[in-house]
Formats: structure tokens, C-alpha cells, sequence
């Protein structure tokens, strides 16, 4: 039995949103978790060294995905971790970043923007999966 586009098993239009039964309650509960995350250590990281914060930890303990997870270490981490990132970024400056939100709204900012020896941008975000 498939899916209708119109409709999937919870009886809502694909499209469209499930509908905030109490949406003053929903803005408080929003609120209170957004300052719990803003108030949590990891997030002070993230908002720091982005989500490559992770690669030196996941490195240490061999779940860092090297050549294609033949491996859970890299012996060259160092030069990707999320210090190392943050130095060079800071360093050519311009259009690089040591993190940003890839969307609107998001309270945590652990991508990034990584920038050539000019100050303009290179790649993409260098996040966990071009990292790992
Ligand atoms: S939305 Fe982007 S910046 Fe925010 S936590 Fe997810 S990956 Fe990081």
C-alpha cells in the first residue's frame, strides 16, 4: 500500500505542518529550550570550533571514518580539527568564518566558512562528513 502524494499515515497533507494546539505554550517551551541550549558548555564549542570541535575526540577514541571507515583514526586529525580550522580561518580573515548557521534561526552556528590564503571563500562547510 503506497503513499498518496497528497497524504502520508498521519493523515496530513505532506505539505503542510501539523497544526500548535497551544501556540503560547508552544513560544514558552521554545523559549526555555533555546536558553537551556544557549546556557549548555557544548554549545560555548560549537559556536567556537564548529562541529569539528568532534575530530580530535573522535580520533582519540578511533571513530574518526578515515579512507572510506577502513580506519577510525587519521594520523593527520590534528590539521583538521576544529583548532586547527578556527587558527587558519581567523589568520586570512575576509570572507572565511570560524563558524556560522547554515539556516536561519539555528542557536547552535557550527559550520563554517573556510576561506583561501586571500580571504576568499574556497569550499564549502567543512563539517562532519567532508571531515570524517
Ligand atoms: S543547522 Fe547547520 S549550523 Fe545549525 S547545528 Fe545544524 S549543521 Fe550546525
Amino acid at each position: 500500500m503506497g503513499q498518496g502524494i497528497e497524504g502520508n499515515h498521519s493523515g496530513y497533507p505532506r505539505t503542510d505542518k501539523p497544526p500548535i494546539v497551544d501556540p503560547a505554550a508552544f513560544r514558552l517551551a521554545q523559549k526555555a529550550f533555546t536558553k537551556s541550549l544557549m546556557e549548555h558548555p557544548q554549545t560555548k564549542v560549537y559556536a567556537d570550533y564548529g562541529t569539528a570541535a568532534m575530530t580530535r575526540m573522535a580520533n582519540g577514541f578511533g571513530g574518526l571514518p578515515t579512507r572510506n571507515f577502513s580506519s577510525g583514526q587519521f594520523e593527520e586529525a590534528d590539521r583538521i580539527s576544529g583548532e586547527f580550522l578556527r587558527q587558519v580561518i581567523l589568520e586570512r580573515g575576509g570572507e572565511g568564518e570560524p563558524t556560522h548557521a547554515c539556516m536561519p534561526g539555528c542557536t547552535i552556528r557550527c559550520s563554517n566558512n573556510y576561506a583561501d590564503s586571500k580571504g576568499t571563500s574556497l569550499v564549502s562547510p567543512l563539517e562532519y562528513e567532508t571531515i570524517g
